[in-house]
C-alpha cells in the first residue's frame, strides 16, 4: 500500500493537493478536518464534541481524533493506500497511526511536508473564509491560534518523521500544477 501524510500548517494547500493525489494514485482521501465537520453537519454526539475545540482553532483530544481514524480506515474495503490530510497533528496521534497501520500490516511510506510562509498563509486562509463558511477561516485571531497551535503541537510530527527518513519538503508556493508535479517527484520516489 501506498500510505502518504500530507504535512502543513493550515493554509497550506494540502485538501487541494490531496484530491489530486486521490486521482492520480488511486488513493482514499482521509482528512480528518473534514470527518469532524461532517460529524457536525450530521450533529452526531463526536460531533458535538468536537466543535467548540474547533471553533476556537485548538486540537480535538487525541483519543477522540484516533478512535475515528482507526473507524475510517478498518472500514475502507480493500484499499490502494490513503493520503493523511491534517492527521497526525500530535507525535502521539504520530505513533497511534504507525500502530494502526501496523495492525493492517502496512505502514506510512512516506510525509511530504508543504512549506508555506506565514504571511501567505493568513492572507489565503482569509480568501478561503469567504467562500469555504467555515467560521474558523473567517476571523485572523482564530487563524493565529491555528498558526500557533501548528508549530507548538504539530511541527514535532515532522521532526518524529524526519527521525525515520521519511520526511520529504516541498515547497507550497506557485501554481497549483507546479506544486503537484512536485508532490509526485516525491511520491514516485516512495
Ligand atoms: P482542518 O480542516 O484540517 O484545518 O481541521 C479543522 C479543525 O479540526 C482543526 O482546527 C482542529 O480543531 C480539528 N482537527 C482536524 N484534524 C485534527 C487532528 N488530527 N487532531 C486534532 N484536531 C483536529
Amino acid at each position: 500500500m501506498l500510505n502518504i501524510v500530507l504535512f502543513g500548517p493550515p493554509g497550506a494547500g494540502k485538501g487541494t493537493q490531496s484530491e489530486k493525489l486521490i486521482g492520480k494514485y488511486n488513493l482514499v482521501h482521509l482528512s480528518t478536518g473534514d470527518l469532524f465537520r461532517k460529524h457536525l453537519g450530521e450533529g452526531t454526539d463526536l460531533g458535538k464534541l468536537a466543535q467548540s475545540y474547533m471553533d476556537d482553532g485548538n486540537l480535538v483530544p487525541d483519543e477522540v481524533v484516533i478512535g475515528m481514524v482507526r473507524d475510517k480506515i478498518s472500514k475502507t474495503i480493500d484499499p490502494k493506500g490513503f493520503i493523511f490530510d491534517g492527521f497526525p497533528r500530535t507525535v502521539h496521534q504520530a505513533q497511534s497511526l504507525d500502530d494502526m497501520l501496523s495492525d493492517f500490516d502496512t505502514s506510512v511510506s512516506g510525509m511530504v511536508s508543504l512549506e508555506v510562509p506565514d504571511e501567505e498563509l493568513k492572507i489565503r486562509l482569509l480568501e478561503r473564509g469567504k467562500t469555504s463558511g467555515r467560521a474558523d477561516d473567517q476571523n485572523e485571531e482564530k487563524i493565529d491560534t491555528r498558526v500557533r497551535v501548528y508549530k507548538a503541537e504539530t511541527l514535532p510530527v515532522a521532526k518524529f518523521y524526519d527521525s525515520k527518513n521519511k520526511l520529504n519538503a516541498v515547497i507550497g508556493v506557485g501554481g497549483i500544477d507546479e506544486i503537484f508535479n512536485n508532490i509526485c517527484v516525491v511520491v514516485d520516489g516512495l
